[in-house]
């Protein structure tokens, strides 16, 4: 497989990234540190106070508070200078959107504004459109709000009816029309509205202010977490829309919507570690002060199993995170090299990365999902109360598998959009694939000697890959152009690429850290256990994508190869997990 420095999207199928040239959150510089510093003691005067109050639906408070966060320049941060921001690096950006996360509703009213309800002006508007509208909601002057979603078009976001029609003296397109679930909606200044120009097929993309005649808002949602976010309809009844308001050019809204959402996806990869890490916090100090028996319940080997697995899903989806930030990061350095424009480079750079930016959310959401419940179940009873903040971040997590686009319409991103790349030239998929498929019998289950700790994840990793291309040659064989409609298969081919994924960005991060930390014996173990629990979930999808693809004749070379390539050495994982756990519960904190 080659080695290059930064690989295309979906590209480490086949290729090999060498640890140097990733980056891991333990090259944070003193300034990064101190901006992340800066939020987390404004989630600790600001939200956490009024954070009750937030959740009784209190519009005016979440406004509030939004303002201030825009006043400190939390607002400017993916904001270029020259619009008022403070134009910091995508790493930085990633590390700003990790750190507000642990801000329950505010997070998402925040993510919101910042990202879907300010990036679509600043990447898509022109010069007039910036200028009026970038410096104020950069500095929370004004609020923003993103609406695409309507009644009857949500995955589906293409289908939507609301209608533009350009008036008799070309001054204003009307809008007409319906929008569901937007975030924002109570208070927000400035709504990026999709809406079809008489019978397009596709989208075009408006600014709409608030305040025009016609915009009605409709009450906020009642909703099972995030309560304290505003969540509304909002109806247009003629709306006058200015036609210097059209964002990109007619048709370009579906492009628009899509591209904002990859970005919306790997912001949000990076939202939930912050949500994560005060759930696994909240987790560990409630299991060092709770007995029973006698005793601390983090004495449990059944806790240090819960808190262990919260430390690793966390580190290995933060692992993934911030390899992927630099990717983007690099990309967009490149990008702006020649065309100059920040914001195109940007929003380009992002939209290449929509492989891994399906992942990240997924990968994330379901992190999240996992480490909330276990803390829940950690606080026993207590988790069940809603005087407590697992029971907030339970609720409050669910949103994330629904929102950014489902984690179903992820999953298909995710396999379909790698094999589109590879179709386009990007990297040889095929070709490689082809050549383990029609060599099943080469597989073997040789024993080696003499290899060192690496080199022998490397080597399980690189076998996880190799079944990978060996289900998407079969399942296409078999299936061909419609493998898209096989969603079960694109599924089980989703999962083992995210896993894979997942394992060998972590296996990147701990070799890394070998030349920073002295001991990583602690991050070996997380390696160790996550390289041991990935082996058996891409062995089941596998097995799962293999059985429902493969002839009798061949099924049983298929399922062999999978089964010698997933085969990894035992070890002691209960043990590793108890080391990990022991570390957790002595830090009384995530200090990982
Ligand atoms: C709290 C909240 C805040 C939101 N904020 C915003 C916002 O600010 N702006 C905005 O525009 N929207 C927003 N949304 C809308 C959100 O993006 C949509 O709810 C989401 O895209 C799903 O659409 P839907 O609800 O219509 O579900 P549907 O599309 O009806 O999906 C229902 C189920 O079918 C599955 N499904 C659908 N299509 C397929 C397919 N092709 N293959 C397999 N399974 C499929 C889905 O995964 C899901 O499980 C928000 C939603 C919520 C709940």
């Amino acid at each position: 497989m080659e080695d290059r420095k930064n690989l295309k999207s979906g590209e480490f199928l086949v290729a090999e990234t060498n640890p140097e040239s990733i980056f891991i959150p333990e090259e944070f510089n003193e300034e990064q540190q101190m901006i992340a510093q800066t939020c987390r003691d404004f989630l600790e005067t600001e939200v956490y106070p009024q954070i009750t109050e937030l959740e009784k639906g209190n519009r005016d408070l979440m406004k509030t508070i939004l303002k201030k966060s825009g006043e400190l320049g939390l607002m400017g941060v993916s904001i270029p200078e020259e619009f008022g921001g403070f134009g910091q690096s995508f790493i930085t950006q990633m590390l700003v959107a990790e750190t507000t996360g642990a801000g329950y509703s505010f997070s998402v009213a925040f993510m919101a504004h910042c990202g879907i309800g300010t990036l679509p002006v600043l990447y898509y508007g022109n010069k007039d459109q910036r200028e009026r509208y970038i410096p104020k909601l950069a500095s929370g002057e004004l609020l923003g709000s993103y609406c695409l979603t309507e009644p009857g078009a949500g995955s589906d976001a293409n289908s939507g009816k609301t209608n533009a029609k350009l008036s008799d003296d070309g001054k204003y397109y009307i809008l007409n029309g319906q929008k569901m679930w937007i975030t924002n909606a109570g208070f927000a200044d400035t709504q990026v509205v999709f809406a079809k120009i008489d019978n397009d097929r596709v989208l075009s993309a408006f600014i709409v202010e608030s305040n025009y005649p016609g915009v009605v808002i409709g009450p906020d949602e009642h909703k099972m977490g995030i309560k304290g976010s505003s969540t509304a309809q909002i109806y247009y009844n003629d709306v006058k829309v200015p036609v210097e308001n059209l964002l990109g050019k007619r048709g370009e809204g579906f492009r628009i919507a899509l591209s904002i959402l990859h970005m919306g996806r790997i912001k949000l990869g990076a939202n939930v570690l912050g949500a994560a890490k005060k759930a696994i916090n909240d987790s560990v100090k409630y299991a060092n002060e709770r007995k029973q028996f006698g005793v601390l319940i983090s004495t449990f080997g059944a806790i240090k199993h819960k808190l262990a697995e919260q430390v690793i899903r966390l580190f290995a989806s933060e692992s993934a995170v911030y390899r992927v930030s630099r990717d983007i990061e690099d990309l967009i350095n490149r990008l702006k090299a020649d065309c100059g424009d920040t914001g195109r480079a940007t929003i380009d750079a992002i939209s290449h990365y929509a492989v891994e930016a399906a992942i990240l959310k997924v990968i994330g959401s379901e992190m999240l999902d996992f480490v909330a419940d276990e803390a829940v179940q950690i606080h026993g009873g207590m988790g069940y109360s809603a005087e407590m903040d697992v029971e907030r971040n339970y609720r409050d997590s669910r949103i994330n598998r629904i929102f950014e686009g489902t984690n179903e319409i992820n999953r298909l991103l995710v396999a379909d959009t790698a094999m589109k790349r590879a179709m386009k030239g990007d990297f040889d998929l095929f070709g490689n694939a082809a050549g383990l498929y029609e060599n099943l019998g080469n597989i073997t289950d040789n024993e080696i000697s003499d290899e060192n700790y690496f080199d022998e994840k490397s080597r399980y990793i690189s076998g996880f890959k190799k079944v990978i291309l060996i289900c998407i040659h079969g399942a296409l064989k078999k299936f061909e152009k419609s493998l898209i409609h096989e969603q079960e298969v694109m599924n089980d081919i989703a999962e083992m690429m995210m896993e894979t994924y997942l394992s060998e960005s972590l296996k990147l991060r701990v070799q890394k850290l070998e030349s920073i930390k002295g001991n990583i014996s602690v991050y070996k173990d997380i390696l160790d256990v996550n390289i041991y629990e990935t082996s058996h979930k891409i062995r089941k999808s596998a097995f799962d994508a293999i059985v429902s693809f493969a002839d009798e004749e061949n099924s049983a070379a298929v399922l062999k190869a999978a089964d010698i390539l997933t085969k990894v050495r035992g070890i002691n994982i209960k043990d590793a997990r108890r080391r990990i756990a022991g570390k957790l519960i002595e830090d009384n904190s995530y200090q990982f």
